[in-house]
Parts: C-alpha cells; structure tokens; sequence
C-alpha cells in the first residue's frame, strides 16, 4: 500500500474524495445549490442513488445531471493541476481511474438520455452565479 501523502492543493473535494467520496453539502456544494435558488431553480435533488455516477444536482423532469468535480482529483482541463511528483506513479492512477470512471459515467447518463453539467471547483469559486446561469440556460434555453 503506498504511502498517502497531502495533495498539493488544499481543497474543499479533497477532504470529500478522502471520505470516500461520502461528505455531502461541501461548501462550494452550498454555495452552487444558493446560486441556483438566486436563478430561481428550485426542485432540484442531491446524490441520486439510483443514477451513474451519483450526480451532485439533479433535476429529474429535465432530465440533467450536474457534477461538482474537484478541480485535483478530476483532473481539472482548466486548471491542469500536475500530478504531484512524489509517489507520482500511485497519483497517476489515482487519478487516471477516476477520469475514466467520470467519463463512463456521463456516457452512460447520456444514453439514458441525461445531459450532463459538469461544473469544477475553480470555475464555482471564480464564479458560481455564472455556473448556475448556465444550468437555468439547460433548463429553459435562455438565459434570465
Ligand atoms: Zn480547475
């Protein structure tokens, strides 16, 4: 078993996918979730069970999944956060399978017929009204 050693970057997902992916209502969690009640979108359920992936934010009648990934165990495009240099091999896996996981999962959404958001963690502490608009532009094809 290798050794864990603290992630470069401090983060809110990273205390989550620590806990085995458990914690639920992580900060930027709440702090989208009031982004959409701004935009006026109510109805939405959390950590639905019974669909890939276990989306962070559903709303069933529209039929999309929204995925709040933390920007270091997702392997963020945006920020493109290295992998970290000790135990780099372990990292590198870590990681990779969770990529693949996430890939698997939008697609087997999008075959069921979801669509699929997928909001990171910078893009949420950058702007998270921003995110939530274009979840309200999902919903109902424009925006406020
Ligand atoms: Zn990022």
């Amino acid at each position: 078993m290798p050794k864990l050693i603290a992630p470069p970057a401090s983060s809110f997902f990273i205390r989550k996918v620590m806990r085995g992916n458990r914690a639920m209502d992580t900060r930027p969690e709440l702090e989208f979730r009031s982004a959409l009640t701004r935009q006026g979108l109510r109805g939405y359920r959390k950590y639905r069970r019974d669909i890939p992936g276990n989306p962070d934010v559903v709303y069933t009648r529209h039929r999309i999944a929204i995925f709040l990934n933390g920007c270091f165990w997702h392997r963020c495009p945006i920020c493109k956060i290295p992998y970290p240099s000790t135990n780099s091999k372990y990292w590198r896996e870590k990681i990779d399978r969770n990529v693949k996981r996430d890939r698997q999962n939008y697609q087997k959404l999008r075959q069921l017929g979801w669509r699929v958001q997928v909001f990171w963690e910078c893009q949420i502490q950058k702007n998270v009204d921003s995110c939530a608009k274009k979840t309200y532009k999902a919903i109902w094809g424009a925006t406020k």
